[in-house]
């Protein structure tokens, strides 16, 4: 039986929707400016029963920096820890998701973790494939299964107004560049990164893919493992210490599940053995989270007493 209800999701979702007017799109990516703050949207993926959904549950968004959960999954699965932990360090910042300063820092220029740019970059860079094009391919792949859609893909045009923008991530991944960490051409770099984060979906979709991991990698129909367990417990553990940037500390003492979130307003969280929940609404707070999104996890967690810890 699942333990919430649509009647949950819609109170839940009607109660915060005033909080858009407390935040901003995110408009460094001249694309997602045009985002309309009040639209919002939700979905629980049980994985022992039916979606539930409330709201624009239609709407499609780009995952941005969800995609980077997936990325570091594909990465393990390809290579194992120790090649990817060589590359990227696994704690926690204090810094912004964008920020250059510590990778100078730190010694030699490994980034924090794989949830900030620098650390996803250095992630993505390791994607199997002979060019960017294969190595889209390979993301996409896995987030189809994932989602258990085959048309999902990305959107052209905010991979683009994001290529021809990125000059703070050029800059991270020709630093890492320059220090051995990154290797190849950045610019193939950049396209497969901007390319995976424009990858699109509907919080239906983006719920599966949050129950997935709250079935420890496997699919909630099927039960067959699309990430193996360790991976997934990977992966979760960087939502709970990372997952919403220099907001992680405070989102696990009001919220405590593991999350991760995009600056196209999108929240997946992870509920162990019990399902996925995904939540979209575009206006950002000054850390780069959907406010709407923060806002229903904290109700949420707090109604159920669903805090992990
Ligand atoms: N594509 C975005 C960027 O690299 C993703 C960042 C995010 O969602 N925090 O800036």
């Amino acid at each position: 039986m699942t333990e919430i209800s649509q009647k949950d999701l819609e109170y839940w979702l009607e109660h915060v929707r005033i909080y858009a007017n407390n935040g901003d799109v995110a408009d460094y990516i001249p694309a997602l400016a045009n985002q309309q703050p009040e639209i919002n949207a939700v979905a629980y993926y049980p994985i022992d029963g039916e979606v539930l959904y409330a709201g624009q549950s239609e709407y499609t968004f780009t995952i941005q920096s969800i995609s980077k959960v997936i990325t570091l999954a594909l990465a393990l699965v390809q290579h194992g820890e120790s090649a990817v932990f060589n590359r990227v360090d696994k704690e926690p910042t204090s810094d912004p998701f964008y920020s250059i300063g510590t990778l100078e820092v730190e010694e030699p220029a490994k980034p924090s973790n794989p949830m900030i740019n620098a650390g996803a970059l250095a992630v993505t860079n390791m994607i199997r494939g002979r060019d960017s094009e294969e190595m889209v391919h390979e993301i996409l792949k896995l987030v189809r299964m994932l989602a258990n859609d085959e048309s999902i893909t990305y959107d052209e045009e905010v991979a683009k107004s994001e290529f021809e923008t990125a000059f703070l991530n050029r800059s991270l991944a020709y630093f890492m560049k320059q220090n051995g960490i990154v290797t190849g051409s950045v610019e193939e770099l950049l396209d497969v990164y901007t390319k995976q984060c424009a990858i699109t979906m509907t919080v239906k979709q983006l719920a599966r893919i949050g129950a997935v991991f709250a079935n420890d990698g496997r699919d909630p129909e099927t039960n067959n493992p699309l990430v193996p367990s360790h991976v997934a417990r990977i992966c979760k553990t960087f939502m709970v210490t990372c997952g919403m940037y220099n907001a992680s500390g405070t989102f696990a003492i009001n919220v405590g599940i593991p999350a991760k979130s995009g600056v196209s307003g999108a929240i997946v969280g992870v509920l162990r053995n019990k399902g996925g929940i995904a939540v979209f609404g575009p206006a950002l707070d000054e850390k780069g989270n959907s406010v709407v999104g923060i806002h229903f996890l904290e109700k949420m967690a707090q109604e159920k007493h669903w805090s992990m810890f």
